[in-house]
């Protein structure tokens, strides 16, 4: 039997690919599409200018695009993916949470929040129980699950590679990020062709303190966080999609370029449906990965990392992954999979 989903926010950058993703998906079927008012009552088709390379799928072309509300909601939905603007987010997504829904979230608001469970599931799948806390706390029938930001997504799992072999105690990271990161309405031609913007608000420190949470441990009550020290520089460029980063680590334990490119390939996937036979792929090409040439390996959802080498006290190498897909509408279906696996579905 198929879990009924919502998604809120549908039409944008990421509600698009959430809606790719879902057509057809084993245990996830569509049930309700919603986006802002302005967008509310128009077939999606009309409201949503559709602008990805996959087609419109027929099954949502003609559903009609809903206030985004929980009263709006049909009662059979389980699951709502949420691609919203994070000052809405913040506002509407206790609200669905409150009204019994589970909400699998891409919008930065809350991430931080101690009782909120912030997952990469191949990463630190054992935070979801976060969610005991949180309903303890809010005392909601529902609940509220994030997915990281896509620049903290593509060097993470990597990182935790390093970290559970030799211990990390830094992390500099400079990214290269593709302008579909910034939504539709986010940077306009005039800004970005023949340019790049040294400057992506908040990014730095989404990277720096996500991460942290991340790598952290959790006692069945709270996470602690990694005390690793995070450093982060963030720079949008005129790709469309796949973030390209160069991280510098300092490492606990002596390590060589091949050993750490030995524990980031054997990095262990997970057996849900979204996640890719191989987490993070290694090149030893030096001038990959690339985003046109890397960002669609295993469906958009795996790592690629290449230019390992070793540094003065560590390790330097360059990561990729797709910023729509592994960074945002498949992490939050891989953590409905995982909701769904762990019986809170
Ligand atoms: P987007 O392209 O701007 O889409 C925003 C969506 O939210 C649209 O469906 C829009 O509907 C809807 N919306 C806007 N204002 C609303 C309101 N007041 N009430 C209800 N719905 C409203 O943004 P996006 O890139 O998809 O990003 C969505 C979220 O995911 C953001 O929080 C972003 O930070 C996060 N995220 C994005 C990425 C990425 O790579 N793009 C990666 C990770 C996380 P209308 O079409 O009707 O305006």
């Amino acid at each position: 039997m198929t879990v009924d989903v919502g998604i809120i926010g549908a039409t944008g950058a990421v509600g698009q690919r959430l809606i790719q993703l879902l057509d057809p998906h084993p245990d996830f079927e569509i049930a309700a599409l919603s986006a802002s008012a302005e967008s509310a009552g128009e077939s999606y088709r009309d409201a949503a200018k559709w602008r990805i390379n996959h087609p419109i799928p027929e099954t949502v072309a003609e559903m009609t695009v809903r206030e985004t509300d929980p009263d709006e909601m049909p009662d059979d939905v389980d699951l709502v993916f949420s691609s919203l603007p994070s000052s809405v987010g913040e506002r509407v997504e206790p609200d669905f949470c409150e009204a019994g829904y589970i909400v699998s979230s891409n919008s930065s608001n809350a991430r931080r929040d101690e009782d909120v469970p912030l997952t990469i599931p191949e990463v630190n799948a054992d935070h979801l129980d976060l969610i005991e806390v949180q309903r303890d706390e809010r005392g909601w029938d529902g609940a509220l699950v994030k997915n990281p930001n896509c620049s903290t997504i593509t060097m993470v799992p990597p990182l935790a590679a390093l970290d559970e072999a030799f211990g990390l105690e830094s992390i500099t990271v400079s990214t290269l990020q593709a302008v579909s990161g910034a939504g539709y309405s986010g940077v306009t031609s005039m800004e970005i062709i023949d340019n790049a913007i040294p400057h992506i608000g908040g990014e730095e420190k989404k990277m720096e303190t996500e991460s942290r949470k991340l790598l952290g441990s959790f006692d069945g009550a709270e996470v602690d966080w990694h005390t690793a020290r995070v450093d982060a520089s963030c720079n949008r460029i005129p790709t469309l999609d796949g973030h390209l980063e160069n991280v510098w680590t300092d490492t606990a334990e002596d390590v060589t370029a091949e050993e750490a490119a030995e524990v980031m390939r054997e990095y262990p996937p997970l057996d849900l449906h979204s996640s890719p036979d191989q987490l993070v792929h290694v090149y030893e090409e030096p001038d990959r990965p690339q985003p046109r040439l890397d960002r669609g390996r295993e469906n958009g959802m795996a790592i690629a990392v290449g230019g390992i080498q070793e540094t003065d006290g560590g390790i330097q190498f360059n990561c990729l992954a797709h910023n729509t897909m592994r960074g945002a509408a498949g992490a939050s279906i891989l953590n409905g999979e995982l909701l769904l696996e762990n019986g809170y579905l």
